[in-house]
């Protein structure tokens, strides 16, 4: 039971191993190949991952909510749109080392839009690389490229941002509609929050978790004291 509990919950490596099984019975040459390229690029995520996360961590302690609310939030508008196109064209990096901060940024009150455009800009827009595109493939068609992908971020941004909700999300499936949200690697399963309000907050699987439907009528200085008490920080 343990063990399709676990195949459950991590659906996409499971399968992945399962791939890899079948590549191995089948073709085992492509199997080895696709093995060092797979530890190539584990290596590369040991490397670079723990430089984003520090980076990510000292940005969410240090930058105000308000700040990427108003930089990046929903009413930001053409500013926000600019912003968020300017991080993701001077980030340097793999693109996975973008969704961290992503993630970071839309817990913080970053627009669906503008978490595309972010994406989107860090993974075709890289502006240290566009004096070697135009080296090689000249400015004309460095230039044209940079116009149309350009042109394609802000309509895929504007068409993501109105088919995708922030709830369909999983990273934000702790935020609630009223504005409590936890941040499950902080939380550290203390128990402390749902002690002290336990009409909101509840623990699964050793996590804080908060029902929605249980804010109505409810004190908002309780919620206070729990987002005071934890340790972890973890309740905004
Ligand atoms: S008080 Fe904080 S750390 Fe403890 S369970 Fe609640 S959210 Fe997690």
């Amino acid at each position: 039971m343990k063990l399709v509990e676990k195949i459950k919950k991590n659906r996409l490596l499971s399968v992945v191993i399962v791939v890899y099984l079948l590549l191995f019975i089948t073709i085992p040459d492509k199997a080895i190949v696709a093995i060092s390229n797979s530890i190539y690029y584990v290596l590369e995520m040991i490397m670079i991952m723990p430089v984003i996360f520090i980076l990510t961590s000292l940005t969410e302690a240090w930058v105000p909510k308000e700040v990427i609310i108003n930089s990046f939030g929903e009413k930001s508008g053409f500013k926000g749109n600019v912003f968020a196109f300017l991080l993701g064209s001077f980030s340097a990096g793999p693109i996975y080392a973008a969704f961290p901060v992503c993630k970071m940024l839309m817990e913080k009150g970053a627009s669906i839009a503008n978490i595309a455009i972010v994406l989107s800009a860090w993974a075709v827009i890289k502006v240290p690389m566009l004096a070697n595109e135009a080296k090689f493939l000249g400015t004309r068609f460095m230039a044209i490229r940079w116009v149309l992908t350009t042109i394609s971020i802000i309509i895929m941004a504007y068409l993501i941002s109105k088919f995708v909700n922030k709830e369909d999300i999983p990273e934000v499936e702790g935020r609630i509609k009223e504005g409590i949200s936890i941040n499950k690697d902080y939380c550290i399963g203390c128990g402390m929050c749902a002690k002290i309000c336990p009409n909101v907050f509840y623990m699964e699987d050793k996590k804080a978790k908060a029902r929605s439907e249980a804010l109505t009528g409810l004190v908002a200085d309780k919620i206070n004291e729990a987002i005071q008490a934890c340790p972890a920080k973890a309740i905004s």
